[in-house]
């Protein structure tokens, strides 16, 4: 899927749509969720134009890797979730039922988050 420059979190980035700011550096970028699920649930994005963590897998470079991952790190013991515990969780594509078309990570925490994956209604 080619980068549509318009999705929501591109307009964050360019400073044309705010947020609620938690961390940022020179590659990434981490807000609070606007319709949060958990008591924390922060949202983690590269500053460079990919979709999804495959697309970003493949063609950022090792620096935008190193900092996307480290950066996911110290946000969670920032937040207080990484002793208490929390999910990263990346949707991508239809089925995952990604709704924002750039790569992000969510951190949800802040209470017991039971089962990874719902069973089929
Ligand atoms: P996903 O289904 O993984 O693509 O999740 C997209 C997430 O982005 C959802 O949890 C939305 O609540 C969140 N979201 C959408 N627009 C904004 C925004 N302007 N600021 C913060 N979070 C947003």
């Amino acid at each position: 899927m080619a980068y549509d420059a318009n999705n929501v979190f591109a307009k964050i980035l360019c400073g044309e749509i705010p947020c609620n700011k938690v961390y940022e550096d020179d590659h990434v970028l981490a807000f609070h969720d606007v319709n949060p699920q958990t008591p924390v649930h922060v949202l983690v994005i590269p500053k460079g134009p990919y979709v999804s963590v495959d697309d970003f897998a493949e063609h950022a470079s090792e620096t935008e890797i190193v900092a996307f991952v480290r950066a996911v790190g110290k946000i969670a013991r920032d937040l207080g979730v990484a002793g208490s515990g929390y999910r990263f969780l990346s949707n991508s594509g239809a089925d995952a039922h990604q709704e924002v078309p750039h790569f992000h990570v969510h951190i949800f925490g802040g209470r017991r988050l039971g089962r990874m994956i719902q069973p089929p209604a």
